[in-house]
Order: structure tokens, then sequence, then C-alpha cells
């Protein structure tokens, strides 16, 4: 079966002959371009792109496409004693960056913030042979079917003694986060778009849709936050480049949820 990539969110789908539009793109949080939806195959993809490795700390690197396909959003691969675990995932999945993976050990598990970057993780899992962790609450949004997907419905879900997921909400209802002891004890949070570093890498931010600029509520913000703050961590990495926070992150997040709400409330008076 050919199976179609939306050129616009990297979503992939299976059932190519009668397809027109994207759900995930016709969702109220992301668009459809102006120029109208557009499709490319893995095949495609692979003749005019590659993936580039960027080691962020000991124990955790990016991946990320060039040049920028759909969303352009980083996969992230944590290695750890129990396994690899690839956080998010990207469109593109080419023989070379199977062979770093295989070579790396290949990965134990995949898991998935929310549906913006679910791209083409059936065919990840299938070549790693390797379960995918899903968010219950996100299941509708899930386009291509996969024997690898295992939904979890609960707060959070330990991976291993130092990997953990957290469901955070917010953006999606499943919206989840990754919490990893790191290599040195201090604690690391896995964001996704869940907690939106900001430009200054000082501060993080929340949102129901950020291409089109719709806010969620103070109450919803809250929630994340309060959803967070159990876990401990110094470093947050995001969903894109140079969303680097490398210290104080518990501190940054409960400041950002404290700044966001007091300018929500602000607005209302
Ligand atoms: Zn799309
Ligand atoms: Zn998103």
């Amino acid at each position: 079966m050919t199976i179609l990539v939306c050129s616009a969110c990297g979503t992939s789908f299976d059932d190519g002959e009668h397809l027109k539009t994207c759900r995930i793109c016709a969702d109220e949080r992301q668009y459809v371009p102006a120029s109208g939806q557009a499709w490319t195959t893995p095949e495609k993809l692979a003749l005019a792109h590659r993936n580039t490795w960027l080691q962020l700390e000991p124990g955790l690197m990016a991946i990320q496409t060039v040049p920028a396909f759909a969303i352009n959003q980083r996969a992230l691969l944590l290695r750890t004693p129990a396994g690899n675990v690839l956080w998010d995932c990207i469109a593109l999945l080419d023989e070379a960056t199977k062979a770093i993976i295989d070579a790396l050990g290949g990965l134990s598990a995949i898991a998935i913030s929310h549906p913006h970057y679910y791209t083409t993780m059936q065919d990840w899992a299938a070549a790693f042979d390797a379960p995918i962790y899903l968010h219950a609450a996100d299941k509708e949004w899930v386009c291509r079917p996969s024997d690898y997907i295992r939904f979890w419905e609960e707060d959070a879900l330990v991976l291993s003694s130092a990997v953990t997921l957290v469901h955070g909400g917010g953006h999606f209802a499943g919206g989840t986060v990754l919490h990893w002891t790191g290599e040195d004890g201090q604690g690391v949070l896995l964001a996704g778009d869940i907690v939106q570093v900001t430009p200054g890498a000082d501060h993080v931010s929340f949102m129901w849709s950020y291409p089109n600029m719709l806010p969620l509520s103070a109450e919803e913000v809250m929630d994340v936050a309060e959803r967070l703050a159990p876990w401990p961590f110094e470093r947050i990495y995001g969903a894109f480049s140079h969303q680097n926070v490398r210290q104080a992150g518990q501190d940054i997040v409960a400041r950002s949820a404290r700044r966001y709400i007091d300018r929500i409330k602000s607005l209302s008076r």
C-alpha cells in the first residue's frame, strides 16, 4: 500500500488513492497551507533530505531533517542502560538513520508527546521492532493503525528506572512529557510542545495552538504545571533546535506558569 506523507505536518497515511485532507492539518490547532494540501512519499522525502545528528548532553542526541521539512521538529534519541528510547518522531527514516540507530543498539521504545509528531512512527516501530507509547486521550488522532502502538492512561508510565512518561495535557488532551534522570542524576525534561521553550531559553509557555496563536486558559496551564511539579529536573529540551534550557528547569516551568496565569487574568479583568 502506498504511504503518503502530508508536506505541511509530516503525518503519514495509508490510503493514498482517495486522500484529500490531512486530519491533523484540518484541526484548529494546525492549518492547511494557503497553497493547498500537498503530499509526498517516504521515498521522495529521502531523495531530497537527510538527517543530521547532534549530541545535546551525554546520553542524549537530537536527530533533525535538513533541509527543513513540515513542522521541522527534532526527534531525540535517549541512550540508557535499559535501551534506547526515541522521543518524538520525524517523518524521514532513511537508510543512513536506520544504520546509525542499529549500530547504537536499536530502539527499545518510542514515545511521542502529541499527535503533531506521530509522523511515520509506524515505520520507525516496524524498522526497529519497538513499541510506541501514546497517551490514550489522543487515540482519535492516530491516522495509520499499527500493532506496535501501546496506549496508556495513567498520570505517569514508568519505562525504566531512569525514564518515565508524564501526562501533562494542555496543548493536547493526552499531551506527554518525558522525565529522564540524566546521566548525572539531576533530571531532564523532554518537553515536545507541551512545554514550549521561549527564544531566550529562560522561560517556557503553553498554548493550545502555536501556529494559530490560540491560548490555553489559566486553569489549563495551572493543571499542566501541577502535573509536572512532582518531577525534579534541571534541563529542558523542546521540540525545536535551540530550545535547550541548561539549568533551573523546574523553577523556570513553575515561574513561567505563574507569569502566564497572571497575564491571562490581567486581560480578563
Ligand atoms: Zn498535515
Ligand atoms: Zn504541537
